[in-house]
């Protein structure tokens, strides 16, 4: 008798379809800001070549077209990284915390990508 392992299931994605992406994506941010007591005053979703977000000082969140298509964990670091720099413009102690608190596996996803 042969005992016939079963193939390991690929990881099932949490990505769901949607008609409006960036309009679900600008609602992401506007949920984020309330949680964290921000106010962004624009949020752009636009072509970005070398990067998943910027935050500029004049309070303009622009986040990448292709971050529609990634997981709902990825986007809400790059959203989170960004909004968070409405607060703290560098990358010190307090702001850390906050990632810490609100995207425990922040340091994981920082390997991948290039955010300001
Ligand atoms: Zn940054």
């Amino acid at each position: 008798m042969m005992l016939v392992r079963s193939q390991p299931r690929p990881q099932a994605r949490r990505k769901t379809y949607t008609l409006y992406p960036v309009q679900d994506l600008k609602h992401k941010v506007d949920v984020w800001a309330v949680k964290l007591r921000v106010n962004p005053k624009l949020v752009r979703v636009q072509e970005m070549r070398r990067k998943w977000g910027s935050c500029s000082s004049a309070g303009t969140i622009t986040l990448a077209r292709d971050l529609c298509d990634k997981d709902e964990g990825f986007q809400n670091y790059v959203i989170v990284h960004e909004l968070l720099h409405l607060r703290y413009p560098t990358h010190g102690r307090m702001f850390k915390v906050l990632m810490t608190m609100h995207v425990p596996g922040w340091r994981e996803l920082e390997k991948k990508l290039s955010l300001r």
